[in-house]
């Protein structure tokens, strides 16, 4: 059994936003407070020293960024991501955080990420379990939408096509169409090759999802989507695409 409570480390360059995560925290009787780190070097420094199980990583930190924290620690405590802004919700999530809070949160939700973290640092749940659930190699399985002040997940497979908009990308899937702040190319480098086609300099595509396939003109194709959307494969992707089909 772990011995409770659990060991957290708070990482926070705002004087305030710490205060109120000391506050949040100070209730709870399973979490014991060890540290305190306003910077991404002393933050490395403190979790090498402290080993702490759990840390509250703020992501905009000076001299190194808390996702930066993430991938450099040669520890690996349960991380919450804390930040005012959603744009790194993706990377986030990709280095198996346990949960993200968008700043200012309130008690309510921390109360969601405390009971995330119980069940996380549960010694019920196994390491093996523990460690799939955090590291996902490969191709991404879900991306993240933030939706008020949560974020929800938005299965891979579940998408249908995904349109870029200036900086973001508009994801339409099953579940809804969700705006990401990350770009299609980013995206493109992260879905699966075999299941996802970027048919367009702002379109990629579920080939899962595809209805059907016709000529558009004489060198493109047109796809037509299981959502009844259509859209116009570039002369490249038209031509990957007829080998694909043959
Ligand atoms: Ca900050």
């Amino acid at each position: 059994m772990r011995p409770l409570p659990i060991r957290a480390l708070i990482v926070e360059d705002e004087a305030p936003a710490r205060l109120s995560l000391r506050e949040y925290l100070s209730d709870v009787l399973w979490v014991a407070v060890v540290g305190e780190a306003s910077d991404g070097v002393e933050a490395l420094r403190l979790i090498a020293a402290l080993e702490p199980d759990l840390v509250f990583l703020d992501v905009r930190l000076p001299e190194v960024s808390g996702l930066e924290v993430a991938r450099r620690m040669r520890q690996s405590p349960a991380i919450v991501f804390t930040t005012a802004y959603d744009r790194y919700a993706i990377a986030a999530f990709e280095l198996g955080a346990i949960d993200y809070l968008v700043k200012p949160f309130g008690r309510e939700r921390f109360a969601t990420t405390l009971a995330r973290v119980r069940t996380r640092l549960s010694p019920s749940v196994s390491d093996g379990e523990r460690a799939r659930a955090t590291l996902e190699p490969g191709p991404l399985q879900r991306l993240f939408a933030r939706q008020g002040d949560r974020i929800v997940p938005i299965a891979a497979a579940s998408i249908v096509r995904i349109q870029a908009q200036g900086d973001y990308a508009e994801v339409h899937a099953g579940p809804g169409t969700f705006l990401i702040h990350v770009s299609l190319a980013e995206l493109a480098g992260r879905l699966d090759p075999h299941a996802f086609l970027q048919v367009h300099r702002s379109h990629i595509v579920n080939l899962a999802a595809v209805a059907h396939i016709e000529p558009h003109d004489e060198r493109r194709l047109a796809i037509r989507l299981r959502d009844g959307s259509v859209v116009v494969a570039s002369r490249a992707a038209s031509e990957a695409l007829r080998r694909q089909a043959r």
